[in-house]
């Protein structure tokens, strides 16, 4: 992309590198209350830079439907039901997110430095970008609209417990619960516990077990009398 450093485009992450001043949080904290003005902004920019000869919209619009269409939770499945099929590879998946996920064919954009959190019977994993919304692009696809919005952001460090249990999600009191804060050169995707009853399972059936949510951490895999 050719935005350079003095566009305040959110998304892009080139604006901060999450220090976590006050400063800072407060400087960026002004878009959540005008987030229709932002919008805005990004169409005014998209049509001065077209009017420009900078940017192609094509080629913008091809980026997001990629992201939209073909990047989703899908790839972050299949990395979960290879780690739970093959300790070689969630030995891979422990000590090198980046490259492990890489040799599945899922690179790119805000995925360039992964880390993969396991959850175990003591240790439930959440993820969240305290300061905007950093978020594994290349296994997940585009975040939910819950995962940008303040209230997630904020009351995911304070109160977990509270925030999993909206989700519908009630851990048990002696489960502790550790909350990643993504960076733009660190992104977190949560190895759900493999669930019991799918010793039989091959792959491509446990990959269905795995929500978008679960490698987030605001769930658990699915067991496998729900998909009956
Ligand atoms: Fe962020």
């Amino acid at each position: 992309m050719l935005l350079g450093e003095d566009f305040d485009l959110h998304e892009e992450h080139r604006d901060h590198n999450h220090i976590h001043s006050h400063d800072h949080h407060d400087d960026h904290h002004h878009h959540d209350n005008h987030y229709s003005d932002m919008q805005a902004r990004v169409k005014a920019l998209e049509t001065l830079l077209t009017e420009k000869g900078l940017i192609e919209p094509a080629a913008i619009d091809a980026i997001v439907e990629t992201y939209e269409t073909k990047v989703g939770p899908r790839n972050g499945a299949h990395v979960v039901a290879k780690a739970w099929s093959n300790a070689d590879f969630a030995d891979w998946l422990k000590r090198d997110a980046t490259a492990a996920i890489a040799s599945l064919g899922f690179t790119g954009r805000q995925g360039e430095h992964m880390r993969a959190v396991f959850n175990t019977s003591e240790t439930h994993n959440l993820v969240v970008c305290t300061l905007c919304s950093c978020y594994p692009w290349s296994v997940l696809g585009l975040p939910p609209v819950w995962y940008k919005a303040p209230a997630y952001r904020s009351r995911a460090v304070i109160d977990p417990r509270g925030v999993l249990a909206e989700f519908g999600l009630t851990l048990p009191e002696e489960k502790k619960i550790r909350v990643w804060d993504s960076t733009a050169e660190l992104r977190y995707l949560v190895i759900p516990e493999r669930p019991a009853g799918t010793e039989e399972m091959d792959e491509a059936a446990l990959a269905g077990l795995v929500s978008r949510d679960a490698m987030i951490g605001t769930a658990i895999a699915g067991s496998p009398e729900a998909l009956r």
